[in-house]
């Protein structure tokens, strides 16, 4: 995948996207990232890539022209209206609060794209003609303003970059993790029978299986890979009713998970 950062602070990008699965991903040319530094696509001597909201009002709005500019000087972005065709490989993402909010479900849609174009907003946001005619749609990473789309970028990039294909070592790992709704999985063992199916994933321990005084769950050192697999279910299903009931409401559970479910309510 091909993905373009536009962003007026490109230096912010010198870290979060150069560990890890990220890293290697760039490494091994799985994900091509360039960022483009906005103020390059200015024409005055001061580069200017902000000015005042028509109709008064506070702060500073995103120019349109240089990121206009940006997208065309790559030549290889189809147009738009290709772009908005069904089955389309190409997605140019505005980062705003009002975009439809980043999901499991979304990253996976973003994950089989060729080229992901991601504009990064900063002050009181970007000229609204960039969302009526430039990009395809708008992204937001969560219900809170944050000052600048980077940190959004930053985000998609990894989370969509794990769910392509070789990125991660064991591809089962990313198909149980929490929110993953239908994923099919390979091999044998207790985890390959815990996709998540929507739920928070279920609790990971690792050695020493005492640590002062706080023991590992005895079911996960007995090898019992049925036991396991139903008390990692269980788990799994509590966590998510603590946490988060309503995707409670979105998952279509099995019987075993509504008996597990009872389980849980009449203890609690
Ligand atoms: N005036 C805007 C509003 O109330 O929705 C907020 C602008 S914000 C301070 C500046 C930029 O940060 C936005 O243009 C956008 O690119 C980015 N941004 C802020 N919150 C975001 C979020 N939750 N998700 C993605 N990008 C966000």
């Amino acid at each position: 995948m091909k993905v373009d950062i536009l962003t007026i602070f490109p230096d912010f990008f010198r870290g979060p996207l150069d560990y890890g699965i990220v890293r290697r991903a760039r490494e091994t040319g799985l994900v091509e990232i360039n960022i483009h530094d906005l103020r390059a696509f200015t024409k005055d001597k001061h580069r200017t890539v902000d000015d005042r909201p028509f109709g008064g009002g506070e702060g500073m709005v995103l120019k349109p022209e240089p990121i206009f500019e940006c997208l065309e000087s790559f030549g290889d972005v189809a147009s738009r209206e290709a772009r908005l065709s069904a089955g389309a490989k190409q997605s140019v993402i505005l980062l705003s609060a009002q975009g439809c909010r980043l999901d499991q479900t979304l990253a996976a849609d973003l994950s089989a794209l060729e080229r992901m174009v991601l504009i990064c907003g900063r002050y009181e946001g970007v000229d609204e003609r960039i969302s009526e005619h430039l990009a395809d749609r708008e992204v937001s990473i969560g219900d809170y303003v944050l000052s600048g789309g980077e940190l959004g970028a930053a985000v998609i990039v990894d989370t969509v970059t794990r769910l392509i294909p070789g990125a991660v070592g064991n591809q089962n790992s990313t198909r149980q993790e929490s929110f993953t709704e239908h994923a099919e999985l390979t091999g044998d063992g207790p985890s390959s029978t815990c996709v998540s199916g929507g739920l928070l994933d279920y609790p990971h321990y690792t050695r020493p299986a005492d640590f002062r005084g706080m023991a590992v769950p005895e079911v996960l050192v007995n090898g019992n890979h049925d036991q396991i697999r139903s008390w990692r279910r269980k788990t799994a299903l509590a966590k998510t009713l603590r946490n988060r009931p309503d995707l409670l409401e979105r998952v279509a559970l099995t019987a075993e998970d509504k008996e597990l479910l009872a389980q849980i309510k009449g203890k609690s």
